[in-house]
């Protein structure tokens, strides 16, 4: 697990109350273990939020992507409406869907992760999926 916390400045008025003191405008740095390895540097920010948004990328690492549940559920919608589905299908999804987005802010969930997968792996696998088709229908 990573945490966020300020290294502070040797005329920083807060030094002595240490790390667990976040309320000044000292730069920001990243302390923890990550899949095995200590990780300890600056994250080259003083803003909290960018901050975060840092580490929850150093989390992520370059096996897996981690997006916003209302993105990913927006570009689902988005695929859905691509694929030409019938409107009926895509209100149910849509319907499903919002929920979720409910269920998820209610609990402070905002964010889903999984493995990287670029579009053109997702080419591939639909060109594979027609070609199945094909195969099939002949
Ligand atoms: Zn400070």
């Amino acid at each position: 697990m990573l945490k966020k916390f300020r290294r502070h400045l040797k005329n920083c008025p807060h030094r002595r109350k240490g790390r667990k003191y976040t309320k000044c405008g000292c730069p920001l740095w990243v302390d923890g273990m990550q899949d095995g390895k200590r990780i300890r540097h600056s994250l080259d920010t003083f803003n909290d939020e960018q901050a975060a948004t840092k580490v929850l990328e150093i989390e992520a690492g370059d096996s897996t992507v981690k997006v916003l549940v209302s993105k990913a559920v927006q570009e689902y919608m988005e695929d859905c409406e691509s694929r030409e589905l019938s409107d009926r299908t895509i209100d149910g999804y849509g319907r499903v869907l919002d929920s979720l987005v409910l269920f998820c802010k209610a609990r402070a969930i905002s964010w889903i992760g999984g493995p990287r997968y670029s579009r053109d792996q997702e080419v591939s696998q639909g060109k594979r999926r027609i070609g199945f088709l094909e195969e099939d229908l002949h």
